[in-house]
């Protein structure tokens, strides 16, 4: 069998080179990191779901007109995306205060926000993905000011789909994190969103009990992530038919 070329590998996805120029494979691990790192574990069946889940998301903001990275799911662990460059920005949706936000502010965790707040860290490891103001990344030319109206608008647009795709099912999107890159076509360049949308990158709470179905239960030791993020993807009918116990079953 030939050999893949790994484009890269990150704390939990892998990139190889896709079939097609343009393309690109992104290979969900079973991998759980937090704290920049320092705790890691590995999760079983945290890959298949959310893969499952990305896919979900993705397909929805694309049906709705939000662009996205995101081509076709390939197989439980592996989906088609569209090649683009990342802006190296993490861009942060918050309707409650929650985690940094909350200890930064000392605004008490699950507060509703008077208005969703967009915040924008600096993406790189070795610094801890710093937050940064706009005024930073004017300066250090990371984004154009077309760039950043344009993120602005495709995170709330974002913002608007998953907390109302989530509402439905009885949760609610406390905050989220997306990425997004630049895709060149002719003269002209687009914006769309990348990397994944999973609850490894958002919080989600159920409404009724307040139990967090997102990464903080691994963040916090609250229990084990696989039953949560099977629970996020059963009242979505992604995996309808999944035990918890066995993701990686279902294809
Ligand atoms: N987030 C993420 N990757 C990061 C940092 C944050 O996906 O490197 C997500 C996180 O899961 C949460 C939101 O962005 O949904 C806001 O995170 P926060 O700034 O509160 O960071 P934390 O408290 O997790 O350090």
């Amino acid at each position: 069998m030939a050999r893949r070329n790994k484009i890269y590998e990150g704390k939990a996805k892998i990139l190889y080179e896709g079939p097609e120029p343009g393309t690109i494979v992104q290979y969900f691990k079973d991998d759980a990191t937090a704290f920049n790192a320092e705790k890691k574990e590995v999760v079983e069946g945290k890959g298949v779901l959310n893969n499952r889940l990305s896919e979900f998301f993705m397909s929805g903001l694309n049906q709705i007109g939000v662009p996205t990275h995101f081509i076709r799911r390939l197989n439980m662990r592996e989906q088609l995306v569209k090649s683009c460059e990342i802006v190296p920005l993490e861009i942060i949706v918050r309707n409650f205060a929650a985690g940094s936000l909350s200890k930064r502010l000392g605004i008490a965790e699950g507060t509703q926000l008077p208005r969703p707040v967009i915040e924008y860290c600096y993406k790189d490891d070795a610094l801890g993905d710093p937050l940064v103001s706009e005024e930073h990344i004017a300066a250090f030319g990371w984004a154009s000011q077309q760039d950043m109206d344009d993120i602005v608008s495709l995170a709330l647009r974002v913002n608007d789909f998953l907390s109302g795709v989530m509402l439905a099912v009885g949760i609610r999107l406390i905050d989220f994190k997306i990425e997004v890159g630049r895709i060149y076509e002719g003269d002209f360049q687009r914006l769309i969103v990348a990397d994944e949308i999973s609850p490894d990158s958002c919080r989600l709470w159920d409404i009724e009990s307040g139990r967090k179905l997102d990464k903080d239960v691994f963040r916090r030791d609250l229990g084990n992530l696989t039953d949560a993020y099977s629970e996020v993807a059963r009242r979505l009918g992604v995996m309808p038919k999944s035990p918890a116990t066995k993701p990686t079953l279902i294809n």
